[in-house]
């Protein structure tokens, strides 16, 4: 319809403007790393006395190159496409646990997991493992006094199409219907200046890029389940 064209030529002239942004911040935040740990070296021993401070430097500066990043990713997915593989859809749920342990201890949070896929996906390894964590660091995000992360993979066929569904739920604060209807818009975040609202924008084009889908169920103070699924490897 003409209302979805209009839509997605703005995101169109989102994603250059963004690109084009991002890209022009990359620079200046290198080169202030840079002088940072010049700095650094340079005070020697002294250093220690603005521990703190540095350190939140170097935080800030990792933080806002991450953004970029994902600005990047967000604007140009096709630039950023790895090489695509057939993996074991538990094998890489496995990977990324590591990643996010020190999240998982802190908030509390048990691990509950049903592997029951016995199918393969076809896609990049690293692409699915970003989407995995990215919605596992938004389960941990919305448990904050700890909870239950459960991670379900199993066969399913969808319109007819073999594939596979890895379910990530959480037992937090849930989303409103509202919420709900945003969750995937670029740059829809409910945590201010904590989020950048790309990760589930970033998430949906690498499974749809796939043939896959990803969908949310959610009940406010209950929980969320976010739902990937993807076409099975031939
Ligand atoms: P960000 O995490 O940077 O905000 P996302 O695109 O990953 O960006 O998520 C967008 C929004 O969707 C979040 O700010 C939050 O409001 C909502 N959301 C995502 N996952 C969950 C979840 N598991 N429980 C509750 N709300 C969620």
């Amino acid at each position: 319809t003409t209302k979805q064209l209009i839509v997605s030529e703005k995101l169109a002239t989102i994603g250059e403007i963004t690109a084009g942004v991002a890209h022009e911040i990359n620079n200046p935040v290198a080169v202030m790393q840079g002088n940072l740990d010049v700095v650094r070296n340079l005070m020697g021993d002294k250093a220690d006395i603005a521990r703190t401070e540095f350190r939140l430097l170097d935080e800030q500066i990792h933080r806002i190159s991450q953004i970029v990043t994902k600005l990047l990713q967000f604007a140009k997915p096709e630039e950023y496409a790895g090489y695509v593989e057939r993996h074991a859809a538990d094998n890489v749920i496995s990977d990324c646990l590591p990643l996010v342990r020190h999240l998982l201890n802190k908030a509390e949070i048990e691990v509950s997991r049903s592997d029951h896929a016995t199918r393969f996906v076809l896609m990049n390894r690293t692409e699915l493992q970003q989407v995995i964590v990215n919605l596992v660091v938004n389960a941990i995000h919305a448990m904050p006094d700890g909870g239950v992360l459960t991670l379900r993979s199993a066969d399913m066929d969808m319109d007819g199409k073999p594939g596979l569904s890895i379910e990530v739920s959480d037992t937090g604060i849930g989303m409103s219907s509202d919420v709900m209807q945003k969750v995937f818009d670029p740059f829809f975040t409910t945590k201010r200046q904590q989020g950048t609202g790309l990760g589930l924008s970033i998430s949906q084009k690498l499974v749809t890029r796939q043939g896959g889908k990803i969908s949310a169920e959610s009940e406010p103070g209950r929980g969320t389940t976010f739902t990937i699924w993807l076409p099975e490897a031939a």
